[in-house]
């Protein structure tokens, strides 16, 4: 038993989402493409369900947040691709590939053969187990990465108004999940090891700004420790949360947001992985030839940092697929994949950028007491980085080219001076 078609995305995230639209624009005949996704929707814009998803008041829900509405393209709907002759193989895991014969196995046992292939599979939640602690099935125990899980938090949180809730992890998750929790009335303690939020990208005064906001809005804050143990009562809820240093947090809820995992499995020993996703080229080509990685999964060279990234999001997830796409319908015209990265967030209603790379000396401009503030990232003489809160559409844009064209800087004390100036005139 099985199908065959030119063209198979696994996965059905958001990558998979811009292939699609890009593989229509240049031309798919009807049965040419299919899309094969564990989730039983046709592709969604992600972030949204950290979002708008989790607002109590018109909360965001599907169709509306189908890709590729977050690049103010066409929104894909099924009958999208129903019209665009393009198969959806939804509710469906692959169990197992083969790329020598360019199959997959799925689930249900079907064998569906392609003659290029493009992973899309993401990645999935970090869960406690993997850092040994037990727990996480118990009913009031929430992770966000899909919309399923989505599910789950709107319907704990809705049991849980007025009372309290842990949210374990600093980093986006932890941030957006708490802020949303706020507004719907939940008090949140935020427990994280580190010593601030987003660690890995925010410096110490930007982290500074976004925590004393969240004890404005009265968010608690934990930090330096890890969960160590659940209590757990006889209708298999939490009651509360045992940290490592030995505090107890009572809990009528606990959100996860620890980290992600690439999803990989499928390709070990088949393809070269690096930096623990699938390693691909410029053209986002991995080890084998009729196979593609983009999105989560892939690991693929970031020309303007000179070092091959995996990077978590969701811009450069759309990217990485219309330019795989492109590379393969039309291979002539399509050079190497040259992306800035771009990562942001928006919670309550602040709201911010980061484009380049957060290596080097750090400048920080504006007003960090509430109003617009930055910091540029300053590496071997050049500009690489550049972070923005509370800019307008053209201030984004004008930081994004300025980190783009990484200009010489050699007064760094000017560099402060003009702050968010310095960019407008790059
Ligand atoms: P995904 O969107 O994760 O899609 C992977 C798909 O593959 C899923 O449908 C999955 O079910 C499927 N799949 C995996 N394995 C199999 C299999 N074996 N068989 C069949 N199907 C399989 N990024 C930002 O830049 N800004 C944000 O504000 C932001 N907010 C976010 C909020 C949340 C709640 C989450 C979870 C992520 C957020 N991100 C954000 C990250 C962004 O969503 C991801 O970078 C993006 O979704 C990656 O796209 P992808 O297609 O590579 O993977």
């Amino acid at each position: 038993m099985g199908r065959a078609f030119v063209y198979v995305i696994l996965g059905g995230g958001v990558a998979a989402g811009y292939a699609a639209l890009e593989f229509a624009k240049r031309g798919v005949s009807p049965g040419e493409l299919c899309i094969i996704s564990e989730e039983p929707v046709a592709p969604y814009e992600r972030p949204a369900l950290s979002k708008g998803y989790l607002l109590p008041e018109v909360p965001a829900r599907l169709p509306s947040f189908h890709t590729c509405v977050g690049a103010n393209e066409e929104r894909l709907t099924p009958k999208w691709y129903k019209e665009h002759g393009i198969e959806l193989v939804l509710g469906t895991r692959v169990k197992s590939a083969d790329v020598k014969r360019k199959t997959l196995l799925t689930a249900t046992g079907e064998t569906i053969s392609y003659k290029i292939l493009i992973i899309a599979t993401g990645a999935r939640a970090l869960r406690l187990e993997e850092f040994g602690v037990t727990g996480s099935d118990a009913e009031n125990v929430c992770y966000l990465r899909d919309l399923a899980d989505a599910n789950r938090l709107v319907d704990v949180m809705q049991s849980c108004t007025g009372g309290n809730a842990v949210v374990i992890g600093g980093g986006y998750i932890g941030m957006e999940c708490a802020a949303s929790l706020v507004i719907n009335k939940i008090n949140v303690t935020m427990v994280f090891p580190e010593a601030q939020f987003m660690a890995r990208l925010f410096t110490p005064k930007i982290a500074s700004f976004y925590e004393q906001y969240y004890v404005s809005k009265g968010v608690k804050f934990v930090k330096g420790t890890v969960l160590s143990s659940f209590e757990i009562d006889s209708n298999k809820k939490v009651t509360a949360v045992i940290l490592r240093d030995g505090s107890r947090l009572p809990a009528d809820m606990v959100v996860v947001g620890i980290g992600i995992r690439p999803n990989t499995t499928l390709f070990e020993g088949q393809l070269t992985l690096e930096k623990g996703g699938i390693k691909a080229n410029g053209r986002l080509q991995a080890s084998y030839e009729s196979v593609y990685a983009v999105g989560d999964v892939a690991t693929f060279p970031v020309k303007l940092i000179r070092e091959n990234r995996r990077l978590e999001h969701v811009d450069s997830a759309r990217k990485s697929a219309r330019h795989a796409v492109a590379a393969i319908m039309d291979p002539e015209k399509t050079g190497e994949f040259d992306y800035l990265p771009f990562f942001y967030s928006r919670v309550f209603a602040l709201s911010w950028q980061f484009y380049g790379d957060n290596v080097g000396e750090v400048i920080h401009f504006g007003d960090f007491t509430g109003g617009k503030f930055g910091a540029y990232w300053v590496h071997k003489g050049h500009l690489v980085g550049s972070f923005l809160e509370g800019g307008t559409k053209e201030e984004y844009e004008t930081i994004a080219n300025a980190t783009r064209l990484q200009p010489v800087i050699d007064d760094l004390a000017m560099l402060e001076t003009q702050g968010l100036g310095f960019a407008l005139a790059v």
